[in-house]
């Protein structure tokens, strides 16, 4: 007899964890995947799908005015918080569901306990007391919400892990932090008729963006009524009668309902065992792995967030599905981390694939820029303000595109496109013998033809 009890054991049913049992499973191997809390992970209960259905909603405010223009009539909206919260729980609970059968039809067995390392090869499965000995340990726990740094009376705010559950849409919200997670939920609160105040310690929203994309949406969200309180933190939360005081860097008070904190997510390697097998986590508690996803331990890899590489959704289930083709399938098969396209689902959108301008700048020396801002069509009869950014950056020396930067509605399904494009390796040449789509708002990313025009310092002396 073996000995081992399974060939693979994965401690967390998120994306990454799943996709890789999946796969292991359909080349022989048998798994075991243990999930302390929902199979499905942070996308599909806590993140991504449930805020994207949030987004949608947010989003009928714009329709319903933009009508009007068109000639509908649609009365005076009205929206039930309620319902939404019900709808979405049901749908998470179908697609938890979902995940489930498709682990069990894979033969992969659901473990429902937390599980700790205790060493190479051993895992303990606290519900149980069980001890699974496995040929390999996959590690896909994912990462949490912090609260940092903390506050006092930091505990009166949420993350995004309650954000999905409160019983009402509060009225006047604050949003701590100016990265994807504030900038979605700050749209989306503000879609649905909150009064929305967005705290963050930088000048601009966005770090690591281009610079035009990141003032557009500074604009964009001003316009439609955000209050940006920009180059402030919050330095304490105080309840009273009228909800619950933050007190600003700079001494002035901000009374809301809620206070959402957004602030950054940590790897889930607290109490894992870790250190017990060896293994030694970085700065910020991830785990150092090499291309492969394995960690120093030849039996113990790791994927997705807990690595803290590119913390995407599509990227821990790309790792995940890698390990089990180099482990189990005999194709040894490493995640190319360059070139993801990613979407800020903001309103407007934001989709980006490669380099900003600045970046490209530093790394390509000689480049062009092409950028447009324009009205869509569609706001022509709703009256609306809403703008589109677009702006390719390309290699001088290569006329490859290096950078694609959208900002306006359906930047997301844009990008996705163009990144087939950009991960081929097109050329503005390429780009240009592209008939356009008419009329379409995506048509001038094969339309633009002229430069911008870059001062260069002038040379004193
Ligand atoms: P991000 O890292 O994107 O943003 C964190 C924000 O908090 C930054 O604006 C940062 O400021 C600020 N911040 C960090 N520390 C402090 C502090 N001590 N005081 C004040 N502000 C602080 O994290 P998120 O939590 O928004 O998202 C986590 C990850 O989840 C993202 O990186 C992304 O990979 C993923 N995600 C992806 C989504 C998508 O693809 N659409 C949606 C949601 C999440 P500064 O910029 O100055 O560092």
């Amino acid at each position: 007899m073996s000995e081992f009890d399974v060939d693979l054991f994965v401690i967390g049913a998120g994306s990454g964890g799943v996709r890789a049992a999946r796969i292991a499973a359909s080349y022989g191997a048998k798994v075991m995947i243990a999930e302390e809390y929902r199979v499905g992970g942070t996308c599909v209960i806590r993140g991504c799908v449930p805020k994207k259905l949030m987004v949608y909603a947010s989003r009928f405010a714009d329709d319903f005015h933009d009508a009007a223009g068109f000639g509908w009539n649609v009365g005076e909206p009205s929206f039930d918080w309620a319902t939404l919260i019900r709808n979405k729980d049901k749908e998470i609970d179908r697609l938890e569901g979902i995940y489930r059968t498709n682990l069990e039809k894979s033969g992969v067995e659901i473990i429902n306990s937390r599980a700790v390392i205790e060493d190479a090869h051993t895992v303990h499965v606290l519900k149980t007391g069980a001890r699974i000995r496995a040929r390999y340990i996959l590690v896909a726990v994912g990462a949490h919400p912090t609260m940092e740094p903390a506050i006092p009376a930091g505990e009166l705010g949420i993350t995004s892990n309650e954000v999905f559950h409160l019983e009402t849409l509060p009225k006047r919200v604050i949003v701590v932090g100016g990265g994807y997670i504030a900038v979605e939920f700050a749209g989306v609160f503000a879609g649905l008729g909150s009064e929305v105040t967005l705290i963050h310690r930088g000048d601009k929203l966005l770090r690591g963006f281009d610079e035009d994309i990141r003032d557009a949406l500074g604009e964009a969200y001003a316009q439609r009524g955000i209050n940006l309180a920009l180059k402030k933190t919050v330095t304490r939360l105080d309840k009273n009668a009228d909800g619950i005081a933050a007190t600003l860097s700079d001494g002035s008070i901000v009374t809301v309902d809620q206070v959402l904190v957004a602030t950054g997510r940590r790897p889930n390697t607290k109490g894992l065992g870790l250190e017990k097998a060896g293994i030694m986590v970085d700065e910020v508690g991830a785990i150092p792995v090499d291309a492969y996803s394995r960690t120093l331990i030849p039996s113990i890899y790791a994927v997705g967030d807990v690595t803290n590489r590119a913390n995407l959704t599509p990227i821990a289930i790309r790792e995940g599905h890698a390990f089990a083709d180099t482990v189990f399938g005999g194709k040894p098969t490493m995640v190319d981390h360059d070139l993801i396209p990613t979407a800020v689902f903001s309103t407007p959108e934001i989709g980006v694939i490669g380099c900003g301008e600045e970046a490209a700048r530093a790394s390509y020396g000689d480049i062009d820029v092409y950028k447009t801002a324009f009205r869509p069509m569609k706001a022509t009869l709703s009256g609306g303000s809403e703008r589109v950014l677009m702006k390719l950056i390309v290699d001088k020396a290569t006329d490859k595109v290096v950078g694609v930067h959208v900002m306006g509605h359906d930047a997301g399904e844009m990008i996705q496109l163009a990144g087939i494009a950009v991960t081929m390796g097109a050329t503005k040449a390429d780009f240009d013998r592209t008939v356009a789509v008419h009329p379409t708002a995506a048509e001038e990313l094969v339309t633009m033809r002229s430069p911008v025009v870059v001062k260069k310092p002038v040379a004193v002396g």
